[in-house]
């Protein structure tokens, strides 16, 4: 049995302190589950505190906002030109990101079909190379915009490559292109609407990007990839317990690859939780760049004598060999701790299971 814990009071503490951080529109990004913390459950905290525009990164995920009586702005943060996708998404009222010259006809199409003005929200790839227009697609782009009169724009954003990195030209070149691009599309006379950019590492370390809205998700649960100077609470743990607990002689292995041999007589407890919840999948801080990688190989390679914890009343338990699919081996020398004792394991949220009850405290 386990449960993903969230602690509701320190998301709210999290949640208002990104408030207090600027005076711009805040989007909570409740992409994958809302990071794993439970769509819907988490909605309506963000809505408790005064938040009313979310963005998801999946048509289902905004079709159950919606069905759970979230009445707020939706953004659907990839660009499509499927019609039925675009039928569905006008129906309900949920803003369609438009980054192609065909998600623009399609839309328009399926607008002027359904009688209706479509507001979208336009997409430009300042450097991502994924969704959204390119920088010198933006004259056509208006041309195309002055023909769709389905299409009405409510907002103009781009995406960030590397505002987790440590210099921030990457990050203040895109933010110069996307300027251009919207001061060119002024000058075309086309209102490029509410205009967003930062995602949650931007958010934190550069206020100059807060522009009108700001586009927040890894920050709510404290969990960035940067040092966090900024207080947020790590939000999230699971809590397990003893399946078993028992003696295992010395010399013996625990564990695939027998990469654990006791040397003298152990307590053990097993705990039923592993790879498959998400535990020991996350790398600490960013993988993203090259000597990061370098370095986790060779933790991963020294990984035989790296050491892991869990919690059992109140004390750390190592944990002993390999982490499994669905299981792990804990050391209990010096714990007074038998079957069904309480373990607690700090995860990532957005790895654990969906199926994983979330308990909110
Ligand atoms: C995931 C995502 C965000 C939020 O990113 P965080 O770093 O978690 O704040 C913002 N914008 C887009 C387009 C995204 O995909």
């Amino acid at each position: 049995m386990k449960k993903l814990v969230v602690e509701t009071k320190k998301l709210a503490d999290n949640i208002e302190k990104i408030k207090s951080m600027t005076s711009s529109r805040i989007i909570a990004v409740l992409k994958g589950n809302a990071y794993g913390l439970g769509l819907v459950e988490t909605a309506k905290i963000m809505r408790e505190h005064g938040i009313d525009f979310f963005a998801v990164s999946e048509i289902e995920e905004a079709l159950r906002l919606r069905s759970e009586g979230i009445t707020d702005e939706i953004l659907l943060m990839y660009s499509t030109a499927n019609h039925e996708e675009i039928r569905c998404l006008l129906g309900n009222g949920i803003i369609p990101t438009v980054g192609s010259f065909a998600s623009l006809a399609a839309v328009n199409e399926v607008a002027t079909a359904m009688q209706l003005s479509a507001v979208v929200h336009l997409k430009l790839d300042t450097g991502f190379g994924r969704y959204g227009f390119l920088p010198d697609q933006v004259d056509k782009l208006c041309e195309a915009l002055k023909e769709s009169s389905g299409v009405k724009i409510g907002g103009t954003y781009t995406h960030l490559s590397s505002s987790f990195a440590k210099k921030p030209g990457i990050t203040f070149r895109q933010y110069d292109t996307f300027m251009k691009c919207i001061d060119q599309m002024k000058n075309l006379d086309v209102d490029p609407g509410m205009l967003h950019i930062a995602n949650s590492c931007a958010f934190l370390q550069y206020e100059k990007l807060h522009l009108d809205a700001v586009r927040i998700g890894s920050a709510f649960l404290g969990r960035i990839p940067i040092q966090n100077r900024w207080g947020l609470n790590r939000i999230g743990y699971l809590k397990s317990c003893l399946s078993e607990v028992k003696t295992l002689p010395a010399k013996h292995s625990i564990g695939y690859a027998n990469t654990f041999r006791t040397r003298s007589e152990v307590k053990i407890g097993i705990v039923p939780v592993g790879y498959f919840d998400g535990f020991g999948v996350e790398k600490t801080r960013d993988t993203f760049r090259f000597i990061d990688i370098i370095r986790y190989l060779y933790h991963d390679i020294r990984s035989c004598k790296k050491r892991l914890y869990v919690r059992i009343k109140g004390q750390n338990a190592r944990i002993l060999g390999r982490i499994n699919m669905f299981n792990i081996v804990v050391d209990l020398t010096g714990i007074e701790a038998g079957t069904g004792d309480e373990v607690t394991l700090d995860v990532n949220p957005l790895f654990v299971n969906p199926y994983v009850e979330r308990e909110y405290i």
